[in-house]
């Protein structure tokens, strides 16, 4: 049996991290929310047993167990004692290594295709338990709705959707090691964001009030090593977005807009300046 699932990229609304756990990774705290920039991600069983295979259409990609894909179905394989294999192709449209979280959505994509091909039943909360030890992103990327995650990951709380708005998505020919940035967290200069009350905007639908409360506290970080993502960011605010941060680890940046034609500027005001621009919508 054949299924194609969507696995779209996430950004982060707000991203920051009060303490690092005993076992050296951060505790989160962020509103994540995911747009129209998606890899599609087919997954066909087959009587071949115990082989899982990977194809991608990009060339910076492993194929093996280094691929979140392959971990994800290697996951349930082995927990529900499958005897036929699996092969997954990855059409790959989210830059990698971005700070978008495309590995972990192609694993989110993969854990729910085999539920529905193998008729596991997991519930989604199910499904985002096993995933976490893949990748921090996976549990989120399960259910790819605007939501507060905290903990390892692992606590996905959904919130509303994030209506009509317009994101202009900027990655420059830069590639950021999650976990170099990371290692050098500083957790003592951290300027805290009020998550809380970024959340309390969205619940009561408030968007235009939500801009102010969002923040990356990685941001700092990535740019004092890539000063081009403060000047892309300056620029889109300056070219009009609503507003404009660092996704995750980066080095990617983006704008919210909520006026079509103010995205289409921002669009055009980055081309030339930044290798790759995307503008889509919030889903
Ligand atoms: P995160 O912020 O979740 O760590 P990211 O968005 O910065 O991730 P990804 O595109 O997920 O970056 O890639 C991170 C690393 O994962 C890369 O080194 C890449 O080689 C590896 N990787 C493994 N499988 C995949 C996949 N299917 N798609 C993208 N990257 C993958």
């Amino acid at each position: 049996m054949k299924l194609q699932e969507k696995a779209p990229a996430k950004i982060n609304l707000a991203l920051d991290t009060p303490m690092r756990y005993f076992d050296g990774l951060p505790r989160w705290d962020m509103v994540m929310t995911s747009v129209d920039l998606a890899d599609y991600v087919t997954v066909e069983t087959h009587q071949q047993p115990g082989t899982i295979r990977v194809f991608t259409d990009s060339c910076y990609l492993p194929n093996d167990q280094r691929n979140l894909a392959f971990q994800a179905a290697h996951i349930l394989h082995s927990r529900f004692h499958r005897t036929d294999g699996v092969t997954i192709r990855i059409k790959k449209k989210i830059p990698v290594a971005a700070g978008l979280g495309g590995g972990s959505s192609d694993a989110a994509a993969v854990l729910r295709a085999l539920n529905k091909i193998w008729q596991l039943g997991l519930s989604q909360g199910e499904l985002a338990r096993l995933s976490l030890s893949i990748d921090s992103d996976v549990p989120y990327c399960i259910y790819s709705q605007t939501a507060h995650v905290t903990g390892h990951g692992e606590q996905v709380d959904l919130l509303p959707a994030f209506p009509h708005y317009w994101a202009v998505i900027a990655k420059q020919k830069i590639s950021v090691s999650t976990p170099a940035i990371l290692r050098q967290i500083n957790y003592e200069q951290i300027k805290h964001l009020q998550v809380d009350k970024l959340i309390e905007r969205i619940k009561v639908g408030e968007w235009a009030d939500t801009f102010q409360y969002m923040g990356n506290v990685l941001e700092p970080v990535t740019a004092a090593q890539y000063p081009q993502i403060t000047k892309i960011k300056d620029r889109m605010l300056r070219l009009g977005a609503d507003a404009a941060q660092m996704s995750g680890t980066g080095p990617t940046v983006f704008a919210l807009c909520h006026n079509e034609s103010r995205a289409r500027r921002v669009e055009n005001g980055l081309r030339g300046f930044c290798r790759e621009v995307y503008r889509v919508m919030l889903l």
